[in-house]
């Protein structure tokens, strides 16, 4: 795009002193990357820009992390996470906490990690705690691929996997209000622009798959602005996203996981939005049967701010009880939760 385009397209999108318009960036990526180019600082008043449910960390609920620490608490255990859900606190405490207690709890960089680990100690049982969406479930799905391969007993995964399309609806039902969608973009490149698209015909409301540079976020406000109340949609992220999505990396998920309802934090049980393992590879699984209940820290309003009924300013533990060193709640813990990205970049 030539600068003189970004120039204007900025210039209107600051200015702008039309009719309020609500865009939600469904993707935590999409927070971060917000965050991180200043970009609400480039908009006029009357664009609001909400973050949605798109961070994993912030929608898994209380009894993934209390059953993650039961097993930890066995002694032929070893539970491995990735490093921000080691510190969001379940019913009582978080898996950080209790590691320093003496519970065998290990972070990890991929859960490839869990192979390896499996493959070199058949003393113990590696649990990964797989938590995500449509773009982790590949990964988690090749794990198990090398867990067949490898005829491993040894490892299992605790899964809390979710997907986009009816949380989605549900926000349009139960939450603030929405103009546009930031469609996410990471997820996207697996499931296709597609579902997107025939979401916004459903819906009536306008959708833009966008990648994470602030010229391509810019101009993504700047088609969703120009869309309010007509719907349509774009995909303004070509060079990674197709319409039929990633195959080999949908045909891998298919393998392994099937449709099912989910456990939202704060959110309660949406039908059809998560993905559980196929009855043939639950001999994998480490309990993720149930895992409902959710009992979120008082006072903490994390699911509001991801439905859009509040801005996390607007919670009153924000930047008092709460702040990124003494997170009360999960959307201050990880580096894509809402109420981290605000607290860190002074959004309001
Ligand atoms: Fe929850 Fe903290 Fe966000 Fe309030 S500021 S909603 S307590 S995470």
């Amino acid at each position: 795009m030539a600068d003189f385009d970004i120039k204007m397209i900025a210039e209107e999108l600051k200015n702008y002193d039309g009719e309020e318009v609500r865009i939600m960036e469904v993707c935590g990526t999409h927070t971060a990357a917000i965050s991180e180019n200043g970009i609400p600082s480039m908009l006029s008043e009357k664009i609001k820009l909400i973050s949605g449910p798109g961070c994993p960390v912030c929608v898994t609920v209380t009894a993934v992390i209390d059953k993650l620490i039961e097993l930890s608490m066995r002694s032929d255990t070893v539970v491995l996470t990735f490093g921000d859900l080691i510190r969001v606190k379940g019913t009582f405490k978080s898996l950080a906490e209790a590691k320093g207690e003496g519970a065998n709890v290990k972070m990890v960089y991929s859960p490839m990690e869990t192979v390896k680990l499996a493959k070199e100690d058949p003393s113990h049982t590696y649990v990964f705690a797989a938590i995500g969406f449509e773009t982790t479930t590949p990964v988690y799905a090749t794990v198990l691929e090398e867990a067949v391969k490898n005829n491993l007993n040894n490892l299992k995964l605790l899964t809390s996997l979710k997907t986009m399309p009816e949380v989605i609806r549900f926000v349009v039902k139960n939450g603030g209000g929405v103009d546009g969608f930031i469609a996410p973009g990471h997820v996207a490149t697996i499931t296709g622009s597609n579902i997107y698209k025939e979401l916004s015909k459903e819906l009536q409301i306008p959708f833009v798959v966008s990648g994470f540079e602030g010229t391509q976020l810019l101009l993504t406000i700047y088609s969703l602005v120009k869309m309010k109340g007509k719907g349509g949609f774009k995909n303004l992220y070509k060079s990674a996203v197709r319409e039929e999505g990633n195959i080999k990396a949908k045909e891998i998920i298919q393998k392994f996981f099937e449709p099912s309802d989910a456990s939202w934090r704060g959110m309660g049980k949406i039908p059809g939005s998560g993905l559980i393992l196929r009855e043939e590879y639950r001999k994998f699984d480490a309990g993720s049967d149930m895992l409902d209940e959710d009992n979120m820290p008082p006072g903490c309003r994390c699911a509001d701010v991801l439905v859009g009924k509040i801005k996390p300013a607007d919670c009153p533990l924000f930047g008092k009880k709460c702040t990124p060193d003494t997170a009360h709640g999960a959307c201050m813990v990880s580096t894509e939760g809402s109420c981290y990205n605000y607290f860190i970049s002074g959004r309001r």
